[in-house]
């Protein structure tokens, strides 16, 4: 059987989050408002008016520019896309042709274990169009979307799978939310991706007839609209009849499969023309060292150092990096874990040193409660604003849980009311009554109260069945309603077996 190679390149849409739209002084928060309610006459395209470019804009297509590697061209200019749709006013889309903002970049992520390059051919700035509103058999426009600033990214032919492509992307929207400079919400549509497909017999180097995929709203269906194309177009090559053309294909979320659009323009359809209104773009050397030194740190650097610092493994950092917000509060929590040793040995020599040694341990518990207990509490969506735990407070928990004043469970108990209320933690630990009972005598005594409950076990114990031990300390815990200490329940038991 012959074997075949996937080829995918994408086109991106990010929509920027200004606070105004590209060429006009119009509020950028159109999705939010009512419909026609943040427009005027530019972003309308009445005659007449005349467009100027929004600065923060450039600032924005920049920096995820620069992220992606790319070069920013300090000369670049804005073109006329000429086409006719009800949500298109001026007949034309104010985009960049010949000569983009940026070009030559590239992004390396890592896929099944390996590290892929795939690169970015260019980044130019243009305007979002309106939005067709199609209602019981009419067709409404709302341009409260006209005119919002977008970045268009396009990728070499460099993709071999839909599952690194799906991949791609996500790192690329990561990105864009590390860099602040979109929400990227595929769903939302602030992230819109059209994917080009084709196949081609394995050890070719041509590129065949490719069918772009239109209509991607969510990471999950860009990877199964690739798949099911893939499928197609293998089984047409293996039929000896594959594409004759470039096609447009949409994916049908209800039937989970691509249909037919239409053929596609060729350029010369759009009759792009340098827009007489607006100068070329023009970049000092100042702005764009300025643009530079204002990257933040991003999501692979990011996820890199927190393995080295605190001793993570990938994996884990990868999971504090997913969302900005928790890799900040990790970082935060941390360093105040570091106050607190540093206040508990008081400030002496051996502060950097007790740091050095219990840091590691602390990185990791810190890791551990975030990952399974807090990131839990708050879900993937949850507003970070609104967080009422402090790092500080966390910190103070997770200092109760290393010293053994408090186990587990009552740590859980403390955290979930912490979440609710934003208490301090040993204010809620004295409240509830959650301390750790550490003391032996105390501890002794309810020891001898259960195995006196249970003489059958206890025999069956002291004749070598083990698993017993465990079902002993769980009695304990329970009668000291979750707050005595395990281990050194534990000891007691044996020695008094
Ligand atoms: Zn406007
Ligand atoms: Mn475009």
């Amino acid at each position: 059987m012959q074997k075949f190679e996937t080829i995918i390149g994408l086109e991106i849409h990010l929509q920027l989050k200004t606070k105004s739209k590209m060429f006009c002084s119009c509020s950028n928060d159109g999705e939010n408002q009512k419909q026609n309610t943040t427009v005027c006459p530019i972003c309308l395209g009445h005659p007449g008016t005349l467009p100027t470019v929004n600065e923060a804009a450039v600032k924005f297509g920049m920096k995820m520019a620069l992220a992606l590697n790319c070069k920013i061209n300090q000369y670049s200019k804005f073109d006329r896309k000429n086409y006719f749709y009800p949500d298109l006013p001026k007949g034309y889309q104010i985009s960049q042709f010949d000569e983009p903002l940026a070009e030559d970049g590239h992004l390396i992520i890592e896929t099944d274990g390996k590290q892929h390059r795939f690169g970015i051919e260019r980044l130019h700035l243009e305007e979002d169009a309106g939005k067709n509103i199609h209602k019981d058999g009419q067709t409404l426009v709302d341009f409260n979307r006209a005119g919002t600033p977008l970045a268009e990214i396009v990728t070499d032919p460099d993709f071999r799978s839909p599952a690194e492509t799906k991949s791609f992307l996500q790192d690329l929207r990561l990105i864009a939310r590390y860099l602040d400079v979109s929400d990227a919400d595929m769903e939302k549509g602030h992230l819109r991706v059209d994917a080009n497909i084709s196949l081609r017999p394995k050890g070719d180097t041509e590129l065949y007839h490719k069918t772009e995929v239109k209509n991607l709203n969510s990471f999950k269906a860009v990877e199964k609209a690739l798949l099911f194309e893939e499928k197609r177009q293998k089984e047409l090559w293996q039929a000896d009849t594959p594409p004759q053309f470039t096609a447009t294909r949409g994916w049908d979320e209800a039937k989970q499969e691509t249909v037919e659009q239409r053929t596609k323009e060729g350029f010369s359809d759009y009759r792009f023309f340098p827009e007489p209104d607006l100068l070329p773009l023009k970049i000092s050397d100042e702005l764009l060292e300025s643009i530079k030194s204002s990257l933040p740190e991003l999501p692979h650097a990011k996820q890199a150092r927190l393995a080295t610092e605190y001793g993570l493994t990938e994996k884990d950092a990868k999971v504090l990096v997913a969302q900005k917000n928790w890799a900040n509060f990790y970082e935060q929590t941390l360093s105040d874990l570091r106050a607190w040793v540093y206040k508990a040995e008081g400030e002496n020599k051996n502060a950097e040193q007790s740091w050095e040694k219990n840091k590691d341990k602390l990185a990791k518990l810190a890791y551990n409660w975030l990952s399974s207990e807090l990131f839990g509490l708050l879900g993937s969506n949850f507003n970070f604003s609104r967080l009422k735990i402090t790092p500080e407070n966390m910190a103070e928990l997770l200092s109760l849980v290393y010293k053994k004043k408090i186990n587990s469970s009552a740590a859980t108990t403390i955290l979930a009311q912490m979440f609710k209320t934003g208490e301090d933690p040993s204010d809620i630990a004295e409240r509830l009554d959650l301390a750790q009972i550490d003391d032996v005598s105390t501890l002794s005594d309810i020891v001898i109260k259960i195995l006196m409950m249970y003489p059958k076990q206890v025999e069956e114990l002291k004749s070598g069945k083990e698993a017993l031990l465990k079902f002993f300390v769980g009695k304990v815990m329970a009668e000291s309603k979750g707050k005595a200490n395990p281990k050194k329940v534990e000891e007691i038991i044996k020695e008094k077996i």
